[in-house]
């Protein structure tokens, strides 16, 4: 425990800040949206400024925390898909990414190169769910390559380009 008084890491009370917001919840939002509506309509210059202060802090942080951006990017992928996801009602489960990455070892399923995306195996167009059991690691020129194409399908282009195994394909 720490004494009264003592002193507090900008960190831990960072983490204490957000974890107040996260209780908060949408509550927090909503007021803090009540604020800035009123805010600009006395003060829109503050509201401005506010808004050019946050582009700024989180242009910065962008640059500076690349394992931030980096998760702010995957978090962002993901519910981009969900979206695509239920949008045409196919089903969804939350999932990680590196999780699914890591059970065909970090490689593509298709070449065996590294994998850097998630391909739906089924996909999503084809009424694919946006599920663990449909997703697998795949390098983004096999995503892009497979793209809307079921397994199969893709294989069957791969076998008109001379080859036998999706493994053959060249990086
Ligand atoms: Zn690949």
């Amino acid at each position: 425990m720490r004494a009264e008084g003592a002193f507090v890491c900008k960190r831990d009370r960072n983490r204490e800040y957000y974890r107040k917001r996260l209780i908060n919840g949408p509550e927090w939002a909503e007021r803090r949206r009540e604020y800035m509506r009123g805010k600009r309509a006395t003060d829109p210059e503050y509201v401005a400024l506010a808004r050019a202060r946050e582009r700024e802090y989180y242009h910065a942080k962008y640059a500076n925390d690349s394992e931030w951006a980096e998760r702010k990017r995957e978090r962002a992928r993901a519910s981009r898909r969900r979206r695509r996801a239920q949008r045409r009602h196919n089903g969804f489960e939350p999932y990680e990414d590196a999780a699914i990455l890591a059970r065909s070892c970090g490689k593509c399923v298709y070449c065996g190169e590294p994998a850097t995306t998630i391909d739906h195996v089924v996909p999503l167009s084809r009424g694919g769910p946006d599920i663990e059991s449909n997703v697998v690691g795949a390098c983004l020129r096999c995503n892009l390559k497979k793209g809307a194409k079921t397994v199969e399908e893709f294989v069957r282009i791969l076998h008109d380009g001379g080859i036998t195994s999706v493994n053959q394909v060249e990086p």
